[in-house]
């Protein structure tokens, strides 16, 4: 398509303004500019048609099944942004004083205690503007307890998995560790011998994803905290992915010190293209003395402000991203107690519906029951037919489906995590199987085709290294 400039045409307007009939302000010349901008001249009828198909060239989960793995890219109900929108949420500035904003610090508190309830948690901050800032702010509750200790000296070391999420090794780094990576047994669980080996007096804690990043639940998970609190360190639960354990069961009771939740994934705000997130972070009581300051904390006249003893200090500005915290409220209210089980009970059986219907014909990488996602293994297909991951995922394009992650998680060579969501269909996610199973027919018999596609699509193989590390933002004159 044609971009802005290029349709532009000289002279040409939007609206015909009257003669102006009051007197032409004089601005100071040294204020002013010595040429006219190069803007587009463009009808308003174009520029709406522009927009338009611009709009229609991208795809959202508005446009069509999106079962991006580890993203949650899950159905944001419109109610939860009718209400984040409304005046008396939008239209207050954070230096406002307490007394004048007692609403918004209600919905704040309140969403930190059902935070609290879900997680098994004892107290939560709101401030961790995503996931992954939210682990660097849990790792900090880590550092701080060892340092009060007089330990952080000796306690360097974070125990990841592999089958960890890759921000969790990032953010150990971040927050001043080093990383001690723990194999998967055979399972796709953590080797309980791997990590009795791993531990030691020089253990700060450890960081689980689960379900893991293979779409499993770590059966070893109670061991797994023993085993890291023996050994003096403490457990921090990377909840990304509570969308399939929420209402269920609760990292506060398998022995987790402290976790993160997106509320960007499980909690309702539509998410990509950079943000906004959230990711609040709970912890056990011992750990809530230093969490980041203000507090939101409940009192006799309502909910308010105040600071924790050794407050870490600040982690973001003002209060984290507030509007974020108000779709994840409404959210939480519009489910309740019965919805919040009910739907991730409804992720994790659509994931093992698709992954049961796809079996036969594609390699499940660890083929167990599986949580709210799934890997699959295109190795034999590659081996057999020289048809990869990205063949199969730009295939998929040309039928108006989003292509799942791919070679994501590294332990799988030509992996694609499918995460379908509670929110689809059986129509859907019947169509998604029949579509990648006749994918899968086209592979043994016309390979040529998925080596080319996407063949529908206005860019079909972007340089996407390229695209991401010199993007063009600015049009560029002849
Ligand atoms: C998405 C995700 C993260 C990171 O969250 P961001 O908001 O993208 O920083 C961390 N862990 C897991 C398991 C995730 O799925």
């Amino acid at each position: 398509m044609k971009l802005l400039f290029e349709i532009s045409s000289s002279g040409r307007r939007q609206s015909l303004l009257p003669d102006c009939d009051v007197n032409e302000y004089k601005f100071d010349p040294s204020l002013l500019r010595s040429e006219a901008p190069r803007l587009p001249e463009i009808s308003e009828v174009d520029l709406d048609r522009h927009y338009t198909e611009l709009a229609g060239e991208t795809f959202g989960v508005n446009s069509g099944f999106y079962p991006l793995g580890s993203c949650t890219m899950k159905y944001n109900p419109k109610v939860n942004e009718e209400l984040a929108s409304l005046r008396g949420f939008t239209g207050i500035h954070p230096l406002q004083p307490e007394s004048t904003v007692k609403g918004s610090l209600e919905v704040m508190g309140r969403t930190q205690a059902m935070l609290c309830e879900i997680t098994g948690m004892d107290k939560m901050t709101l401030q961790p503007a995503a996931g992954a800032h939210g682990e660097y702010t849990g790792l900090l509750l880590i550092r701080n307890y060892h340092r009060d200790r007089g330990e952080l000296g000796r306690r360097t070391k974070i125990i990841v998995p592999e089958s960890a999420h890759g921000t969790n090794p990032a953010s150990a780094v971040m927050a001043g560790f080093t990383v001690v990576s723990v194999p998967s047994n055979a399972q796709g669980g953590v080797d309980l011998d791997a990590l009795r080996a791993a531990v030691g007096d020089d253990t700060a804690g450890l960081m689980l994803t689960n379900p893991n990043t293979l779409g499993l639940f770590d059966p070893g998970i109670l061991e797994i905290t023993k085993i890291i609190h023996d050994a003096g360190g403490l457990c921090y639960y990377d909840g990304a992915n509570l969308n399939a354990v929420m209402g269920h069961a609760r990292p506060g009771d398998m022995g987790f010190d402290c976790v993160h939740v997106n509320l960007h994934k499980t909690f309702s705000t539509p998410h990509g293209g950079g943000g906004p997130g959230s990711g609040p972070v709970g912890c056990k009581s011992f750990l809530a003395k230093y969490l980041p300051s203000p507090e939101i904390v409940e009192t006799a006249d309502g909910y308010g402000f105040s600071e924790a003893e050794n407050s870490m200090g600040k982690v973001r500005s003002f209060y984290g991203n507030f509007l974020v915290v108000v779709r994840a409220f409404a959210y939480m209210l519009t489910l309740g107690r019965q919805g919040i089980p009910e739907a991730s009970e409804n992720a994790v059986l659509n994931a093992n519906y698709m992954m049961r219907k796809l079996a036969p014909a594609y390699k499940i990488a660890y083929d167990a029951q599986c949580m709210h996602e799934f890997v699959m293994d295109i190795g034999p297909l590659k081996d057999e037919v020289g048809v990869n991951a990205m063949d199969i995922a730009k295939r998929l394009l040309d039928f108006g489906i989003h292509p799942p992650t791919m070679y994501f998680p590294l332990i799988v060579h030509e992996a694609l995590m499918i995460e379908p969501t509670e929110t689809e269909s059986k129509e859907t996610l019947d169509r998604a199987c029949e579509v990648l199973l006749e994918i899968f027919k086209e592979a043994k018999e016309n390979p040529e085709l998925l080596h080319s596609a996407p063949n529908d699509c206005s860019i079909s193989r972007p340089d996407e290294v390229n695209a991401a590390r010199n993007p063009v933002l600015k049009y560029i004159f002849e």
